[in-house]
């Protein structure tokens, strides 16, 4: 699967995606999280809702996951 980086992500803890997959920062140093969304149109949904909204990304499970860390 080809891999690419968004330059509308603004979620520091974005690494980079494929066509159906998210893979972000995990909740330490040495963790990353892989998200397989079953679908482009439900990773984009997610993206739009989360990852690309500086007021939002935040709120993102996710993200909360790695603000904790261990
Ligand atoms: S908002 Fe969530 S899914 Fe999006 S890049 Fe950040 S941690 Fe990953």
């Amino acid at each position: 699967m080809k891999h690419y980086v968004s330059a509308e992500v603004k979620c520091p803890f974005y690494t980079h995606e494929d066509a159906c997959e998210l893979h972000c920062m995990g909740f330490s140093d040495s963790v990353r999280v892989h998200v397989c969304f079953g679908s482009k149109k439900r990773k984009e949904e997610h993206k739009d809702k989360y990852c690309h909204d500086i007021k939002r990304y935040a709120e993102c499970p996710l993200y909360k996951s790695a603000a904790e860390g261990e």
